[in-house]
């Protein structure tokens, strides 16, 4: 099948690249992100393969559908920047990788949080600039700490295995309580008691309407003094001008974000030469306590490897005629 692959960099083509060899799909690769100007460049292509900036919204998905394209292939989980509803309308079918690698986005989510307790970004420059000053690198043991898991799924299940080891106390909150979490001695508990009891909250869940601005000013008010939130889900978790107010008010002690509301305009390129006109984003990056990455949670060789391999697959079972076990049902509401 002819694909146009969108948002690729060349990461991206080596892994695609490896995990077609047996498949012989035609894939045609092009840098920008999709959208409704670029989706001309899809062609005479059957399907679009996409990343999680790539704005499949009703125009571009109309537009792609009078082009030829039957196939959105998605190379991640999140589906949240497709309009479903217009897929069905159009009658393109959404494939996507639900699960590359749990273990890059939980493993990064812990680093995140040891990183920013112990001040280990901090300390690195110093002694880099010769300064040994053990002032305001101050942590706290993990151990006998709550940990508040907002989402308790494949990711959030294994935050909260590698946490159990670090001895910390487990709070949960979940749609669907998860068993093997609940071995683990975790306590499934209201969304306002997981804020009023977690010295650390961690945010696993999916971006939905239910979730939009799931930490904003009011539950940011019900949480302990000196909190650590960490996003590594999704940026629209949580309303930033509310985090902001909480930074200056001293009642968020520690914030680590790889996901942000509009990382659209800056994550996955270099702007190290321009002048970043986000003026949220930038007064983030004046607080010392906030550490920032560039949604790189999932960014390891195994998961990158998964994800290509999935996405072959899944564009060979479509033109097979196969019934794909990725498939994403359009005919439920975009979330
Ligand atoms: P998953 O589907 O296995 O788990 C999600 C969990 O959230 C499920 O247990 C589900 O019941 C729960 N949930 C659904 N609705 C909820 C609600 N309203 N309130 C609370 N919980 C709810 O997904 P996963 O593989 O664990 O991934 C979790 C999220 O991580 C994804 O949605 C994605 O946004 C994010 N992610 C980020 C990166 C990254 O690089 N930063 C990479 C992959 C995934």
């Amino acid at each position: 099948m002819k694909v146009a692959v969108f948002s690729t960099k060349s990461y991206d083509r080596t892994f695609l690249e490896a995990a077609n060899v047996d498949h012989g799909h035609e894939l045609v690769y092009f840098e920008p992100r999709l959208n409704l100007t670029t989706s001309i460049l899809a062609g005479e292509c059957q399907s679009v393969c996409v990343f999680v900036h790539d704005q499949l919204d009703a125009p571009t998905i109309k537009q792609l559908a009078k082009g030829g394209v039957r196939l959105i292939a998605l190379r991640c989980a999140g589906f949240n920047n497709v309009d479903l509803a217009a897929a069905n309308e159009c009658g393109i079918t959404v494939l996507r990788v639900p699960a590359y690698s749990p273990y890059a986005v939980a493993e990064h989510a812990v680093g995140l949080i040891l990183t920013l307790n112990r001040k280990i970004h901090r300390a690195y420059n110093r002694v880099r600039e010769g300064n040994f000053s053990l002032d305001g690198l101050l942590g706290f043991d993990l151990h006998g700490r709550t940990v508040g898991i907002a989402g308790t799924g494949k990711i959030g299940e294994i935050v909260a295995r590698i946490l159990h080891g670090f001895g910390t106390k487990l709070l949960g909150y979940d749609v669907t309580p998860n068993p093997e979490c609940e071995k683990l001695g975790m306590r499934y508990v209201s969304l306002p008691e997981l804020f009023a009891g977690s010295d650390i909250i961690t945010l696993h869940c999916p971006l939905m309407p239910e979730t939009y601005h799931l930490i904003n000013a009011e539950s940011i008010s019900q949480m302990k003094a000196d909190v650590m939130i960490v996003n590594t889900s999704r940026g629209a978790l949580i309303d930033t001008e509310a985090a902001i107010e909480g930074l200056k008010a001293g009642k968020i002690g520690y914030l680590a974000l790889d996901v942000y509301e509009q990382e659209a305009n800056l994550f996955f390129e270099d702007l190290s030469n321009l002048v970043i006109q986000d003026d949220v984003f930038q007064r983030l990056l004046t607080f010392p306590n906030v550490l920032i990455t560039g949604h790189q949670a999932f960014f390891t060789e195994n998961a990158l490897k998964n994800i290509a391999d999935t996405t072959i697959a899944n564009i060979t079972d479509f033109e097979a005629a196969r019934p794909c076990p990725n498939a994403v049902s359009t005919d439920r509401l975009r979330p």
